[in-house]
């Protein structure tokens, strides 16, 4: 009896040293695996570096095959910075014209390209609430700034200005209060200097900008030392995520109220046809939304009703 009693016992301590082995592992297990810390980064082309005419972002010049390579090299470098820092997972999203620049070869392959057009959020696709940071790269003053390269806003033949709540907005701003809109901050920006000063301007000091280049005027510049500029990007990234609780995700104040200056009074013409919409002056179309995510599509249907005649 004395022995039955030996043996259960010890089968017992038996049973119980092993449940806290596998306690022990399933503890560290927990531990191996990183949070997950996404980032969303959109892609736009006349804030490249090297990037001074208009021919560089388009397909159908000769120039256009370089410009899409040092495309893929300032993303390439902000990725690097992400990844350094603990990003688990960076989804860049090619934001100009055809959006279809990036060579998808050619980008870091731990990243996720999301390139084509049309996309419903267009330069903003693939936002949604999971991701802690979004980052832009490679974009442009608002339409009417100066020294700043290829300075437009969403459509340069279309546009001559766009107001959201009174704000005079470059595509950033736009941008960043659809991230706003899904509760994600944006902590870095690149571009020329004129752009990083809008930025800082409407998002706020913290925001890391990294500029690559100096306007001389809408078609020159002086692009900055290629192998200086890819270690700030890198830099800046890392710098970004390490100072992640700083940022608070940018939020205008409903209701929205969208005013959309065109360059005619043709292309505010059949943005009339949209119940809602009204025309306060020939050229200029305006709505007011209580869903920002609503007046952000209602604004890129009216631009697309404009045409570009
Ligand atoms: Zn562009």
């Amino acid at each position: 009896m004395k022995r039955r009693i030996n043996s259960l016992f010890l089968i017992a301590m038996l049973l119980l040293s092993a449940l806290a082995v596998a306690n022990q592992l399933s503890a560290r297990g927990k531990t191996s695996s990183p949070p997950p810390l996404k980032v969303f980064v959109s892609v736009d082309m006349e804030g490249i570096w090297g990037v001074v005419h208009g021919n560089q972002c388009s397909t159908d010049s000769p120039e256009y095959q370089l410009a899409r390579k040092w495309m893929v090299q300032d993303t390439n470098a902000v990725v690097q910075g992400l990844f350094d820092r603990g990003a688990t997972e960076v989804v860049v999203n090619d934001s100009h014209g055809s959006m279809r620049n990036i060579i998808a070869s050619e980008l870091d392959p731990r990243a996720v390209l999301i390139s084509g057009s049309p996309k419903p959020l267009s330069m903003m696709e693939g936002i949604d609430p999971s991701f802690a940071a979004c980052i832009f790269v490679g974009y442009h003053a608002r339409a009417g700034s100066a020294p700043a390269i290829l300075d437009h806003t969403i459509s340069g033949a279309a546009i001559y200005s766009i107001r959201i709540n009174g704000i005079e907005m470059p595509e950033l701003g736009i941008n960043a209060a659809l991230a706003g809109y899904f509760k994600v901050p944006v902590v870095m920006l690149t571009g020329d200097t004129e752009t990083c000063r809008q930025a800082r301007e409407l998002l706020g000091k913290e925001l890391v900008t990294v500029a690559v280049k100096e306007a001389v005027n809408r078609l020159a510049a002086r692009n900055y030392a290629r192998e200086k500029v890819l270690i700030d990007l890198r830099e800046g990234a890392r710098q970004a995520l390490a100072s992640l609780k700083n940022f608070k995700p940018y939020q205008l104040q409903p209701p929205y109220q969208f005013e959309i200056n065109f360059h005619n009074s043709q292309q505010a013409e059949l943005g009339m046809l949209i119940p809602g919409v009204q025309r306060p002056a020939p050229r200029t179309l305006t709505f007011t939304s209580k869903d920002y995510l609503e007046g952000f599509k209602l604004a890129r249907a009216l631009i697309a009703l404009a045409g570009i005649s």
